[in-house]
């Protein structure tokens, strides 16, 4: 395989990680994500020819691993509702070049597919669990599914090699507050990786206020308090989460502080929404639309370039540059895009 080529944004941020959503649709109802009174019965999801097929969905990934991208995760929506996923997950375990291949997951349909995904070449899942209590987490997930279907979801996955997990929570101010400290004791002293997320301005159907946020500086102080914690290096450029460790050796935890404190300087990923546009920020207000080249008989060294263009030409630092002005442009919805 030819050297990678290490394509630069005007910032001087290389192409690593590319995020594929394969669905915009969900079982759940996050409220700081598919709130039910936008994403109700009467909702608009994609119809079925605007979503790209899994042929064109491994071309964009080529392309994308052509230029740099080393870390590949499919996500959604709900990524394991999209019919037959391990077939996709099979056709990118084979491109040579793709060192980490994950899936973000709410965790239901994981005890069902969990085997069939790693036997297709999955190497990882990320599982989200807001909080331990059923009352809590069906409030947050607004699907009535209860903790003890997640917490199988996630056995299954251990079992079938696809851990050690990491765990995303979101947390919400008054709503989901006391799950931090639940979720740090469940998981220290075990191989699953709690990531505390602060509840971000995503979309706009949220109705997200910064009240709202629970700064990742707050959080980590109420689990030092408790169980005291000391900062680990970044694995790598670009990695989200800050990275503590608990002092009396039970494992790490992460943070995930885009609102309070921004990592737009090492920010080295793309993402593909489920129909064919590719963003290249969580909260860019337009995506770049590649079905028209993909769907018109192009060359792989067509869509290398556009892909090229695109980033080449990438200026985005949107929570560096986060002002109570910006809250309120238009932008895109986490479930389309993925998070
Ligand atoms: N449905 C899958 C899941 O929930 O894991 C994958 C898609 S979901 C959009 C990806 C991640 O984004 C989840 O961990 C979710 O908690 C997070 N997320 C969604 N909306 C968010 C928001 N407003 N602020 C912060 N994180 C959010
Ligand atoms: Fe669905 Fe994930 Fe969004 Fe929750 S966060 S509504 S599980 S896509
Ligand atoms: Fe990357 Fe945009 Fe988030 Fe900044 S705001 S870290 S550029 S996705």
């Amino acid at each position: 395989m030819p050297a990678p080529l290490t394509v630069l944004d005007t910032l001087g941020r290389p192409m690593r990680d590319l995020r594929v959503s394969v669905t915009d649709r969900c079982n759940f109802r996050c409220g700081y994500c598919m709130p039910r009174e936008v994403y109700g019965p009467d909702h608009a999801f994609l119809p079925r020819a605007e979503i790209l097929s899994y042929e064109e969905i491994e071309r964009v990934v080529r392309a994308s691993v052509a230029l740099g991208v080393r870390k590949v995760r499919l996500t959604g929506g709900e990524p394991l509702v999209r019919r037959e996923l391990e077939t996709l997950i099979r056709m990118l375990a084979s491109i040579e070049g793709i060192e980490d291949l994950t899936l973000t997951t709410n965790g239901t349909l994981l005890a069902q597919k969990a085997q069939a995904l790693a036997d297709a070449g999955l190497h990882r899942v990320t599982v989200s669990l807001d909080a331990l209590d059923d009352e809590t987490f069906m409030r947050m997930n607004d699907a009535g599914v209860p903790v003890a279907t997640v917490l199988e979801g996630m056995a299954a996955a251990e079992a079938a090699g696809l851990g050690p997990i990491k765990l995303n929570a979101v947390i919400r101010r008054g709503m989901n507050e006391h799950a931090v400290l639940d979720l740090a004791e469940r998981f220290r002293g075990t191989e699953t990786t709690v990531r505390f997320i602060e509840y971000m301005d995503v979309g706009h159907t949220n109705g997200w206020r910064l009240d709202d946020v629970v700064p990742a500086g707050e959080i980590l102080s109420r689990i030092d308090a408790r169980w005291p914690l000391e900062p680990i290096d970044p694995d790598y450029r670009g990695e989200v989460a800050q990275r503590w460790r608990y002092r009396d050796g039970a494992g790490e935890i992460g943070v995930i502080s885009s609102v309070t404190q921004p990592f737009c300087g090492d920010c080295t990923r793309a993402r593909l929404s489920a129909d064919g546009s590719i963003y290249t920020c969580l909260f860019a207000t337009a995506g770049h639309d590649l079905r028209p080249l993909l769907r018109s008989g192009a060359s792989d060294d067509a869509v290398t370039d556009c892909l090229r263009g695109i980033w080449t030409g990438r200026t985005d630092r949107y929570s560096e540059l986060r002002t109570l002005d910006t809250v309120d442009l238009p932008k895109v919805e986490m479930s389309y895009i993925g998070g």
